[in-house]
């Protein structure tokens, strides 16, 4: 049953039929023909042959005997070709049909989904070699209809993201027309850092698409990664200052790595970062290199934590666990997933690890050690 599932099987097996038939037609016709009709025809040519008596008679039932055998012959090749004939086509009809159905279903879905009806799937058939191709088919119908939904998801957290510092500077520009705000510095000011907020999610929008395309210039060489853990610490120090946060470090004299320079201190600061932003004031952050298969930075942080239930989407574009909160405090929900498409495109690797709400949180970036 197993090799009726495999198409050239079958086809070897739809030609043995017609082969079968035809010998079978063959065997039989000659058979009925030699026990009814050829006994009755051949019998009167052999008793004439018998009782020739001179030369012409001879040759006269040899000719009619002759002729019988001719014909007994030919009719039979004509039955097996008739049956063979049949077979042929009876078989290759199923199988064809067998074949063209799953090929049609492909074809017409495919032009559904070229008509953007991205939920299209085709039945699974039961011919192996159909049944890969169904499949691929509807992996590659499901990998189209997440993009699309993704690419829809794009537009509405895009625009989501916009609205509000515009409704903010909105807001006071409404306010100083109408003369319920005063057109003063301070008004300027908040409205100077909506402005800035515009910037910098326009910002990380466009360095998001260049990330996701692949499109950011790698410079990959080797280099000492702890003076740039200590560099990025020292340029986020007043940051975790102002919030009475400890930074401790733990870093091998030297810690040679195969990566982007730049690349691996915009993944640091964006950790480091949300290290500090995530975690209330007088908490501890501990950044630590080890060397294994990879070099590897862990980042820990006794901060607010992250359930596990967020965990699986923490990298995925616009994922705030606390949506009003990281918005608030000028997070836009993409840094992770920039950083994440970084360590790839270096050859490294980014995990978050978290015990849950209020356990703090560790994130590890690995390098290519060299
Ligand atoms: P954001 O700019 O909002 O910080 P990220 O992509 O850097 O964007 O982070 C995505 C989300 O992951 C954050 O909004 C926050 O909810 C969560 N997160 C990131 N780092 C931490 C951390 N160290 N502790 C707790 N939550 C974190």
């Amino acid at each position: 049953m197993r090799l009726w599932r495999k198409l050239r099987w079958r086809i070897f097996g739809s030609h043995l039929i017609v082969v079968v038939t035809g010998v079978a037609c063959l065997l039989l016709t000659t058979e009925i023909i030699i026990s009814n009709r050829a006994l009755t025809a051949i019998q009167p040519r052999l008793t004439a042959l018998t009782q020739a008596k001179d030369a012409v008679d001879v040759e006269l039932a040899l000719a009619a005997l002759q002729e019988t055998y001719h014909n007994t012959l030919l009719f039979s090749l004509l039955i097996a070709a008739i049956g063979a004939t049949l077979a042929g086509g009876v078989t290759s009809l199923l199988l064809t049909t067998g074949i063209i159905r799953p090929l049609q279903q492909i074809a017409q879905s495919s032009r559904r989904i070229a008509g953007g009806h991205y939920a299209e799937r085709v039945e699974i058939s039961d011919i192996e070699e159909l049944d890969s191709v169904a499949t691929n088919f509807n992996q590659m119908a499901a990998a189209l209809e997440q993009v699309e939904q993704q690419r829809v998801a794009l537009i509405g957290n895009v625009s989501h993201e916009l609205r509000t510092p515009l409704t903010g500077i909105e807001g006071y520009l409404q306010g100083m027309m109408d003369g319920l705000m005063p057109s003063d510095a301070q008004t300027f000011a908040q409205m100077y850092q909506e402005v800035r907020r515009l910037r910098r999610l326009v910002d990380d929008l466009q360095a998001l698409s260049r990330v996701e395309a692949g499109q950011i210039p790698l410079h990959l060489e080797r280099f000492d990664l702890s003076p740039v853990v200590e560099r990025v610490i020292k340029q986020l120090q007043p940051q975790a200052m102002a919030q009475s946060l400890t930074i401790s470090t733990k870093c091998p004299g030297s810690v040679s790595v195969y990566a982007d320079p730049d690349r691996s201190a915009q993944v640091l600061v964006n950790l480091i970062g949300n290290a500090i932003r995530y975690t209330p004031d007088g908490g501890n952050i501990k950044v630590t290199v080890v060397t294994s298969k990879f070099v590897e930075i862990a980042v820990q942080d006794n901060g607010q934590g992250i359930p596990p239930e967020a965990l699986p989407y923490i990298f995925e574009r616009f994922y705030r666990v606390d949506q009003s909160r990281s918005r608030s405090s000028g997070g836009s929900g993409i840094g992770l997933t920039i950083s994440r498409h970084l360590a790839w495109a270096m050859g490294g690797e980014l995990i978050a690890t978290s015990e849950g709400e209020g356990q703090g949180s560790t994130f590890y970036f690995l390098l290519p050690k060299v």
